[in-house]
C-alpha cells in the first residue's frame, strides 16, 4: 500500500534544491538523476541519435504538480511546459478534487487501429467475403511479425472493415487491423504489421494497397477521469460555493454547444495533458490529433469534458478521450527524463499513465473554467506576467517579486514602470 501523500503545502515557496529533495526522496532518485534534471539529461551525442541534423538542445522547465489523489492512490506529476500559471493552476484544481476524495479513472485495453487502402478492387463485394472469411489467417500472418508485444499477451486480435463505395477513385475498401499494443504506444509494431499483410489482402481481394499506417483517432483507447469537488469548497470572497458551481456548469455546457468555445476549452485541457505527455517522452502531436478528431466525431467539434451538478449540489466533472501513450519504446525509452518522469509517477503499466494523464487534463480544465467563472483569468495571469516584465527590466533574482508586487498594487504593469523600478531599488541599494 502506498501511504506517501502528494499533498505537500507550500510546495511552491521552497527553492529549486528543495523541491528536487523532496522528488528525490519520493522516487528515490540518484544523485546521477538529480545532475541529469539540473541539465536538461540529453546529451548532444544523444539528441543526434534521436532525430537527424541535431546542432544542440532546446530546454524547457520542468515542474512536479502536486496533490493528486487517483484512484485512493497518491502522485506527483511530473510536467514540462513553457507556459506560466498551468502547473500552480493544476496542483490547485487536484487539491479541490482531492477534498471531494480525488479522481476515479478507468482506460480501454491498449487497442490501436492500423489501417490499410485498398483501390482498384475487381468485386467489392467478393473482396469483403474474403477478407471475412480469411480473418483469422490474416490475423495469425501479422502476429508473425509480433515480436515480444505477441509474447507479452498483445498483437493484432480482429479486423473490421470501412467500405466507401464510389469514392473518386472508385470503390475504396479500408481495413482495419486492431492491435493490442501493450505497454507500447505501438506506432512501429502495429506499423510493421499492416505493411506485412497488405501483400496478402491484394492476393484474396484482386485490389492495390495504397496506404497502410495506424489510425491516431485512437478511439478504441481511451482513458476516462471523473471527480467531485464540494460545493463548499468553491466559494470565494465574492460567490457562494452554489453560485460558483452553477457558473463552471454553465461555463461547460458553453464549450459542449459551441466549438468556438470548445477549441480554447481543449486547449486549456491539452495545457495539462502535453505537459506530463511531454514529460514522459511521448508523442504529443500524435495525442493531439486523436484528442481533437475525437472532440469531432459527432459532425460538430464539442467538449472533451462534462460538467453538471450532482443530487447533493457539489460539482461533479468528466473526461474521456483517446490516450495512446507508451512507457516503452520511443523516446521514451531514450531520454533520460523521460525515464526519471515514469519514475516518479511510479506507474507500471500504459493503461495507469494513461488515466494519469485523463486525471491531469479533467483538473487543468477545472482550474481554467473556474478561474473564468469567477475572476476571470487575468488575475493570476498579469502576476506573472509582472514577474516576467522584471525580469525583462533587468532585475536582479532577489528583486523580482518585489518589483513585481509594487506593479500589481499599482494597477500598472508595464515594462516601462518596471525599468523605472528597477532603477529605483539600485538606487537604494547603492
Ligand atoms: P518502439 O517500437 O520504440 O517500442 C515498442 C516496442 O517495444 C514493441 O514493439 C516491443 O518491441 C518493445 N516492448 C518491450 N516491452 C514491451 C511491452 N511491455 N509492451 C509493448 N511493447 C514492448 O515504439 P512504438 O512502437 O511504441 O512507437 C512510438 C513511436 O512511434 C513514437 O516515437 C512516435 O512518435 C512514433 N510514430 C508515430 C506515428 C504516429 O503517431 N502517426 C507514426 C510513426 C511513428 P520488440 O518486439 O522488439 O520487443
Amino acid at each position: 500500500m502506498n501511504e506517501k501523500t502528494s499533498r505537500i503545502p507550500k510546495f511552491y515557496k521552497r527553492t529549486i534544491q528543495e523541491r528536487t529533495q523532496v522528488v528525490q526522496e519520493w522516487a528515490k532518485l540518484s544523485h546521477k538523476q538529480i545532475n541529469q534534471l539540473a541539465n536538461g539529461g540529453l546529451t548532444p551525442e544523444q539528441a543526434d541519435k534521436m532525430i537527424e541534423n541535431t546542432i544542440g538542445l532546446f530546454n524547457m522547465p520542468f515542474a512536479i504538480a502536486t496533490n493528486f489523489r487517483i484512484n485512493s492512490k497518491d502522485y506527483l506529476l511530473p510536467m514540462v511546459i513553457e507556459e506560466p500559471s498551468v502547473v500552480a493552476a493544476i496542483s490547485n484544481a487536484a487539491r479541490l478534487f482531492r477534498e471531494g476524495g480525488g479522481f476515479q479513472t478507468s482506460s480501454d485495453e491498449p487497442i490501436m487501429i492500423g489501417q490499410i487502402q485498398i483501390l482498384d478492387i475487381p468485386n467489392f463485394n467478393t473482396a469483403i467475403e474474403q477478407i471475412n472469411k480469411n480473418k483469422q489467417q490474416l490475423l495469425k500472418e501479422a502476429n508473425t511479425v509480433g515480436g515480444s508485444i505477441v509474447k507479452r499477451g498483445g498483437g493484432a486480435i480482429d479486423i473490421e472493415l470501412r467500405p466507401f463505395p464510389n469514392t473518386q477513385l472508385g470503390n475504396m475498401l479500408i481495413v482495419h487491423l486492431l492491435y493490442d499494443t501493450r505497454d507500447a504506444m505501438g506506432a512501429n509494431a502495429i506499423n510493421t504489421a499492416v505493411e506485412y499483410i497488405a501483400p496478402y489482402l491484394e492476393k484474396i481481394t484482386g485490389g492495390r494497397v495504397n496506404l497502410r499506417i495506424l489510425s491516431n483517432l485512437t478511439d478504441k483507447r481511451k482513458a476516462y477521469a471523473e471527480g467531485v469537488i464540494p460545493a463548499q469548497a468553491l466559494a470565494n470572497r465574492s460567490m457562494s460555493g452554489e453560485e460558483v458551481v452553477r457558473s463552471i456548469v454553465e461555463a461547460g455546457i458553453f464549450a459542449e454547444v459551441d466549438p468556438y468555445r470548445a477549441a480554447t476549452h481543449n486547449k486549456g485541457i491539452m495545457n495539462g495533458i502535453d505537459a506530463v505527455i511531454i514529460a514522459t517522452g511521448n508523442d504529443w502531436r500524435a495525442i493531439e490529433a486523436g484528442a481533437h478528431a475525437y472532440a469531432a466525431r459527432g459532425g460538430s467539434y464539442t467538449s472533451l469534458t462534462h460538467w453538471w451538478q450532482d443530487e447533493d449540489g457539489n460539482l461533479r466533472g468528466r473526461i474521456e478521450l483517446p490516450l495512446a501513450v507508451g512507457i516503452v519504446g520511443g523516446a521514451t525509452r531514450v531520454h533520460p527524463l523521460a525515464q526519471l518522469s515514469l519514475q516518479i509517477l511510479g506507474v507500471k503499466s500504459a493503461r495507469e499513465l494513461a488515466e494519469i494523464i485523463a486525471a491531469a487534463g479533467l483538473a487543468q480544465n477545472l482550474a481554467a473554467i473556474r478561474a473564468l467563472a469567477t475572476d476571470g483569468i487575468q488575475q493570476g495571469h498579469m502576476r506573472m506576467h509582472a514577474r516576467q516584465l522584471a525580469v525583462a527590466a533587468g532585475a536582479k533574482d532577489e528583486n523580482v517579486l518585489q518589483i513585481a508586487e509594487t506593479m500589481i498594487q499599482e494597477g500598472n504593469i508595464r515594462l516601462e514602470r518596471a525599468k523605472q523600478l528597477v532603477i529605483q531599488l539600485q538606487g537604494e541599494n547603492s
